[in-house]
């Protein structure tokens, strides 16, 4: 199709959603007032899935087996290419909407009934994913291990920040949970009788210490104690603690956990306990931003007159299940300011700029965006092809191993 053609698809979208702008900051308000924890948020399920019903796209609650996840689908003229938006509405406990969730539960539904209304017939599918529990749960994660976004070409993204970029990247994370169960004792008239399950712990922790002199610099090992006994007279019988393992190889990760494993029973084996493992479900994988279809993205960012910046390369990273996602398809995440740098993200300065004028204008310019770059993705098959072979080239197929 001619450029003037998409210049004018574009253009007709945007002006969808500054016209429906003020339904849309009230929706991502309603979310803010009622924020919702991992996997519990009933509510922005049905306000957004109620939103999307109205506007005649088919909604499906609970796909991935998870009450709290949804697709909402307009199906074009054709049949491919698919291409999923993303949404996330978790809060943090205490702090509400810490993260700016609420704006990201309301850009993609905006994106695709904006493009719905301006350019009904198009080719292709738009499916908006309601994705639960990116803070603690891993939704998308879950997602994708059990199949929900197996056929789709490209996932978009957006996460409200302290500058506008498009060149995210996360540090894969696996967290589990280890008990040693050992033998109670009077820990002064028969200590010989007993099995400490606080030494094996300890042991662990020390022998972790000694590990991470010789990880590459990326890893991160980090654990709590859960339970370390009852009481100073009583060798405990057992203790329990939560870990977690990060790398940005995902291939190194396994070769680290492998190792710590190692170090809980052998640590395990040394003092006589039992050890036992319970992994989260949802391990995270480490981001792989596609750089063609990012930027497009950022192109259309600046068209809206916002200034993307190159990524900090000295900034840290934290994990997002949106890792996961970019190992199934072409995939980018693109951040859209709502406060100065000094303004850290999981506060509750942020939580209040979710809800401030630069909250409400990010909405508006991330889904003019995410509809923007769409319509990139459905109508430019030479753009689709070029995104679909740097990730053939480049990414492989996440494993979900556990030790
Ligand atoms: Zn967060
Ligand atoms: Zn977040």
């Amino acid at each position: 199709m001619p450029e003037s053609s998409l210049d004018l698809f574009k253009q007709k979208t945007c002006e969808v959603i500054d016209r429906r702008k003020d339904e849309l900051i009230e929706l991502s308000t309603q979310i803010h007032n009622h924020p919702e924890l991992a996997f519990q948020e009933f509510k922005a399920v049905e306000w957004m899935t109620e939103f999307l019903k109205k506007e005649r796209l088919s909604v499906e609650k609970g796909i991935g087996n998870l009450p709290t996840a949804y697709r909402a689908d307009h199906k074009g003229s054709t049949d491919s290419p698919k291409i999923a938006l993303l949404a996330e509405y978790d809060a943090l406990p205490g702090i509400g909407h810490g993260c700016g969730h609420n704006i990201m539960a309301v850009i993609s539904p905006a994106a695709a009934i904006a493009l719905k209304e301006a350019v009904p017939d198009h080719p292709g599918q738009i499916s908006v994913f309601g994705t639960p529990a990116e803070e603690n749960g891993g939704g998308k994660a879950l997602l994708c291990k059990r199949g929900a976004l197996i056929g789709y070409d490209a996932a978009l993204l957006v996460h409200p920040a302290v500058c506008y970029e498009v060149d995210y990247k996360s540090i894969g994370c696996q967290t589990f949970r280890v008990e040693f169960f050992g033998k109670a004792a009077h820990a002064s008239a028969a200590p010989e009788k007993g099995i400490n399950a606080l030494d094996a712990m300890i042991h662990s922790f020390n022998m972790i210490n000694a590990l991470r002199q010789h990880v590459k610099p990326d890893v991160r090992i980090h654990g709590i104690i859960t339970n370390g006994g009852k009481a100073s007279n009583i060798v405990p019988d057992y203790t329990s603690g939560e870990f977690t393992v990060r790398s940005t190889d995902d291939d190194y990760m396994d070769e680290i956990l492998d190792k710590v494993l190692k170090i809980f029973r052998a640590s395990a084996d040394a003092v006589g306990c039992t050890v036992k493992f319970d992994f989260n479900e949802a391990r995270y994988a480490t981001m792989q931003t596609n750089q063609v279809l990012a930027k497009a993205f950022a192109e259309n960012m600046k068209s809206l007159g916002l200034p993307v910046q190159d990524r900090d390369p000295n900034r840290g990273m934290g994990s997002s299940d949106i890792g996961n996602v970019s190992h199934e398809m072409p995939a980018v995440e693109g951040w859209f300011k709502i406060a100065d740098e000094d303004v850290q993200a999981h506060s509750p300065e942020f939580a209040a700029a979710a809800i401030s004028p630069a909250g409400h204008k990010a909405l508006l310019d991330a889904a003019k965006t995410i509809a923007m770059t769409t319509l990139d993705l459905i109508y430019r098959p030479d753009f689709l092809k070029a995104i679909k072979e740097e990730f053939d080239q480049n990414v492989s197929p996440i494993r979900y191993k556990l030790g």
